[in-house]
């Protein structure tokens, strides 16, 4: 026998035989992956079509050859549909695969099936088919029928669809999983180029290629399911969730080297490339974007922790958990993973709502309840420090008449004006809320009496000093004051009220003055020398 002829006979029996291996060994293997039964069945119309082959060439007439090549035809139509069913498996879209297009799938290989098996009636598979003159064994030739292309391009249409489907899960696969990918898209490619290079006529006596080919293919498939362990769920269903997830993940090795990521991780830290495997992470995080105190990357250890990024000039707040990774059976840590959530829109909503919460709308200082609670929070400070503090409260003077006769608009303009000019003056320890609609309070850890008065009327000269600018012209704006110095015994709710004992006598003294409430609960003291015309009885 010719040696070619040999060697292509030998190839297709060894090809048959690793599919029968393989789709034994397949089903055997105790796995969840979904697609199992698929390879199965692949590998024995696989083994079908290279047994048929093997037989094909080693016929001695013609009858034989006929024979053969019907026989090839229960297993050669299903393979490259079947391949691409186990694909949309392994990339993990097998819930469009429902079993009725499934079905609709395998109905045209089917039917290929029955065309040949009957085409002695109609030759829509083979037009003619009879014995080479060139060659030295019996070698059949063939004129293809129409539906041989229309086989031959589904064939090649579910490759194709298969390389882009294995081509997609390559870019957004994880990287400890790229290799099995890599082998199965190879893998797909060899029948396919042996079918190029069988329709450029570039085999010898024009033999057909593909099921030596399907040998290598199916060696690599089981290269690739024994060392890889593809074809098995857990990889794929992890590696499935991994992507999907929103939120990062980094694996780290144990000597703090990055393992892995996925697309999510690398969309949080655009910097993340594959080049970056191995590198150790605390090195490959820029500082500079780190916005929390953390020189050495600590959150990628720290159970829990939440870090500012600065993200393309925009900080973005990151919730990190990161959890150690340990070996199955007993072993030590096998690396951390490094979960990374995306928080920033809660963290800005929150900051809203607390700022909502503690500050007045239109003044943009605090409001009562949140002057309430830091100043309470000040007193009991000044309690244990012995510190002085003094309350105070401020209402502008005849303000109605500002709203009456300029209207709303420029009545809270004049309110924002008074907050402006307090501001001015105040110190960093100073707390200063909206107590009611024109009427502020003021907190002053530290300042005895002589010196928040001081305070009070540089204020009060500031606001009466000068008229407002308005939009309805000039308007000028005074307020007064009434001021109280802690006593030990008196919680805040007397010392305001002391002090607006004292703000109603200065109202009664004629405004635009400061009044210090008397030693004691009594009403303030009428005696105490109003200002502007006098010093207080400090
Ligand atoms: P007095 O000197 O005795 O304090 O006289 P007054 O006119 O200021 O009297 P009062 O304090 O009772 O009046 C407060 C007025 O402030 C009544 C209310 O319509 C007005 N007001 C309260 N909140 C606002 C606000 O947010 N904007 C404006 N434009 N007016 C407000
Ligand atoms: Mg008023
Ligand atoms: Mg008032």
């Amino acid at each position: 026998m010719n040696a070619a002829f040999s060697t292509f006979i030998a190839l297709f029996a060894i090809s048959g035989v690793l599919s029968i291996l393989l789709a034994l060994y397949a089903s055997l293997q105790k796995t969840r992956f979904s697609g199992m039964h698929l390879f199965v069945w692949m590998s024995i119309a696989t083994a079908i079509y290279t047994f048929g082959s093997s037989l094909e060439l080693a016929s001695s007439s013609l009858g034989n050859i006929k024979f053969w090549i019907a026989f090839e035809y229960f297993g050669l139509p299903f393979i490259s549909p079947l391949n691409l069913l186990v694909i949309f498996h392994y990339v993990g879209r097998e819930r469009m695969m429902t079993p009725r297009a499934t079905a609709a799938f395998l109905a045209l290989p089917a039917l290929t099936c029955l065309l040949m098996l009957t085409n002695n009636l109609h030759g829509l598979v083979y037009q003619q088919m009879e014995l080479r003159a060139d060659a030295p064994w019996p070698l059949a030739e063939f004129a293809m029928g129409p539906w041989y292309v229309v086989n031959g391009s589904y064939t090649l249409g579910c490759g194709v669809v298969g390389m882009w489907l294995l081509a997609r899960h390559l870019r957004q696969t994880l990287n400890v999983y790229r290799k099995q990918t890599a082998t199965m898209l190879v893998s797909l490619f060899l029948p396919i180029g042996a079918s190029l290079i069988y329709i450029m006529n570039l085999t010898p006596y024009h033999i057909d290629p593909v099921p030596a080919t399907m040998s290598l293919t199916n060696l690599l498939y089981c290269w690739a399911l024994l060392s890889g362990g593809m074809l098995t769920s857990t990889p794929v269903v992890r590696e499935n969730i991994l992507e999907s997830m929103r939120d990062g993940v980094l694996v780290i090795d144990p000597a703090g080297r990055i393992a892995d990521y996925n697309k999510a991780a690398s969309l949080l830290f655009p910097f993340l490339t594959s080049q970056l495997i191995g590198e150790r992470a605390a090195d490959v995080f820029p500082k500079e974007r780190l916005r929390t105190e953390d020189a050495d990357m600590q959150f990628l250890e720290a159970e829990e922790s939440q870090i500012e990024w600065l993200a393309d000039h925009e900080l973005r707040f990151y919730r990190i958990r990161s959890s150690p990774v340990l070996h199955k059976r007993g072993g030590g840590a096998a690396g951390r993973t490094v979960v990374i959530l995306d928080v920033t829109e809660n963290v800005r909503l929150h900051r809203r709502l607390e700022r909502m919460a503690t500050h007045d709308g239109m003044t943009q200082i605090y409001n009562r309840s949140h002057f309430v609670e830091c100043s309470e929070q000040l007193l009991a400070d000044s309690r244990s420090t012995l510190e002085p503090l003094t309350i105070a409260l401020l209402d502008i003077d005849r303000f109605k008449l500002v709203n009456d006769s300029y209207g709303h608009d420029v009545g809270d303009h004049v309110i924002r004006h008074v907050v402006q000019t307090c501001q001015a003056h105040l110190g960093e320890r100073d707390v200063f809320g909206r107590y009611g609609g024109e009427e502020f309070a003021l907190c002053m850890p530290g300042r005895p009496t002589a010196d928040a008065y001081r305070l009070l009327e540089r204020i009060r000269l500031g606001l009466a000093a000068e008229p407002v600018k308005t939009a309805a012209g000039a308007v000028g704006v005074t307020a007064s004051f009434g001021l109280v110095e802690a006593r030990p015994d008196q919680p805040l709710k007397v010392l305001t009220k002391l002090a607006d004992d004292a703000l109603y006598v200065a109202k009664q003294n004629g405004r635009n003055q400061v009044r210090i409430a008397p030693d004691g609960q009594g009403p303030a003291d009428e005696n105490i020398a109003p200002s502007p015309h006098g010093s207080p009885n400090a």
